[in-house]
């Protein structure tokens, strides 16, 4: 059934002035009629999120907001299914990925924010200069205001709500931008907001692509701008927010390495490798697209790793052990095809996939691509310096500890990136050597919502979680009180 997906302004429906289709990524359906907002019906989202902070939101004391909060994760949880399903139908994502990722992550990032409000303190400071003029000093937090959220396709409920939930929590409304190709959960979740008590006003959705997402930062009235995607999408809202210097928050493109050392548990090392190049298909902002390999393990790793990723059953996101899905559309299939046809003409030897897989007469029409490995790239070429946001990297092999932390840091980007070493010593040195923003050892996507996220370089400006969201999304307002 062709669903009609609306925005979602002061807790009601609003049809838009057009409409574009939402296509299911698994066999090229047509699943949903979007209604694009144009830049009226952004504003009305705008004022709406404005009035909002003026009304019962705005008064609001932190218990009872967090309270609310809670409330909005459980009925996100009685809702899980619905959930999962808009997910899935927008995605075409495993199953067994959605559940245990996507949608679960959605009230676990409710509920760890409530909890960072609930027991936020004060920064105080008794001031005692030598004239005896003493003063306590306290700094208020207050919300920013409207905030824009705008946010990719990659993981939508999830990277939405880890930036909805921060934002509510701190007392802001938000105006929020799904992705043009994924426009269904956050509709549904201004539906479950509404169901668990949030004012109208407070969580308002507009759709539509690029044009839309740039009315929200070009709103005279929004107070600040969050946003997740492409780094050139950055760079171009960077620009738009510049005349009003607008607080931002970026969290952007990646080119992550991996370091395989000689001296790691080379079995753990391509289980985890084979995850982080494939989870979601390589679409995740934080997969790894270099594989660097000590060369006296090179084979061994290579050998194992192109056995592991032909085990990954594609599939429908149903269909039994399916545990890699379609490219989110035909137009970033052909982007990574363009890729892969790139490193062949750069004199890469394609050692497993890509291209496009037969997956029978029912799902050819979706836009699938083979789990792809390249090797013979030099560190300089394009292919291993771009992020393809697909399910594909380079392997180069080195030869030395110090040429490792060279090739990882010699990129434009900074998000993550992993070590693969048994050597303790070794783990401490090189990990914080990384100019990334999250460096793992032995593992990968290992995550705490209070641990700072985000990157730097391409990669993005500021972190967000725990402490770190909270002071994105307020406005601190220090109180000197002269004691005498
Ligand atoms: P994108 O930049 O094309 O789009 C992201 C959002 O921005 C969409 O909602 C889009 O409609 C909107 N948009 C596009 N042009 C705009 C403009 N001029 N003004 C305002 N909004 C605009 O990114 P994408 O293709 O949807 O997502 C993939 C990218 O996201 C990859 O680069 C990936 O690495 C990155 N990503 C980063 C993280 C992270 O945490 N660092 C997480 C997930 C994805």
């Amino acid at each position: 059934m062709v669903q009609e997906i609306r925005n979602f302004i002061n807790n009601e429906y609003v049809d838009g002035v057009s409409t574009f289709d939402d296509i299911n990524p698994v066999d090229g359906s047509l699943i949903g009629n979007v209604h694009t907002a144009d830049a009226a019906v952004v504003d009305k989202a705008v004022k709406a999120a404005r009035t909002a902070l003026e009304g019962p939101w705005g008064r609001m004391s932190t218990p009872e907001r967090v309270n609310l909060l809670r409330k909005i994760a459980d009925r996100i949880d009685e809702r899980f299914e619905d959930l999962l399903q808009a997910e899935i139908a927008d995605t075409g994502k495993p199953e067994g990925l959605a559940r245990a990722v996507d949608v679960a992550r959605a009230s676990a990032n409710f509920r760890s924010f409530a909890d960072t409000v609930a027991s936020a303190g004060l920064d105080s400071y008794l001031t005692e200069p030598a004239n005896g003029d003493n003063a306590l000093m306290y700094a208020v937090r207050k919300p920013l205001g409207v905030v824009g959220v705008i946010v990719p396709w990659n993981l939508p409920l999830l990277l939405l709500t880890w930036k909805v939930a921060p934002a509510l929590a701190t007392g802001n409304t938000v105006v929020v931008k799904p992705s043009e190709e994924t426009p269904a959960s956050a509709t549904l979740l201004g539906e479950i907001m509404a169901e668990a008590g949030l004012p109208e006003g407070v969580y308002n959705v507009v759709h539509g692509y690029g044009d839309t997402g740039a009315h929200i930062t070009s709103h005279p009235d929004v107070d600040g701008i969050t946003f997740t995607g492409e780094s050139k999408t950055g760079s171009i809202i960077m620009k738009t927010v510049s005349d009003r210097v607008l607080p931002v928050s970026f969290e952007l493109g990646g080119k992550n390495a991996a370091l395989v050392f000689d001296d790691c548990n080379v079995e753990e090392a391509v289980a985890g490798l084979t995850r982080s190049l494939y989870t979601n298909s390589g679409q995740v902002c934080m997969c790894t697209e270099r594989v660097y390999i000590q060369r006296g393990i090179f084979d061994e790793v290579v050998d194992g790793l192109i056995e592991s990723a032909k085990k990954l059953k594609l599939g429908a996101p149903f269909a039994e052990g399916t545990d890699f899905g379609p490219l989110i559309s035909a137009k970033h299939r052909e982007k990574v095809q363009s890729f892969c046809d790139l490193a062949e003409k750069n004199g890469a030897e394609t050692l497993l996939g890509g291209g496009v897989p037969d997956m029978g007469a029912e799902l050819n029409g979706g836009s699938w691509f083979e789990p792809t490995l390249w090797k013979g790239l030099a560190h300089e070429d394009e292919v291993m310096r771009k992020e393809v946001f697909g399910p594909v990297a380079g392997l180069i092999p080195f030869d030395t500890e110090e040429e490792a932390i060279h090739l990882a840091n010699d990129t434009e980007y900074g998000l993550c990136a992993s070590i693969w070493t048994q050597n303790l010593e070794r783990a401490h040195r090189v990990a914080p050597k990384m100019n990334v923003g999250l460096s793992w050892v032995n593992t990968w996507y290992l995550r705490d919502l209070r641990a700072p996220f985000g990157g730097s370089g391409l990669s993005g400006i500021g972190r967000e979680g725990g402490q770190h969201s909270f002071d994105f999304y307020t406005e601190p307002v220090n109180v000197a009180i002269k004691l005498g």
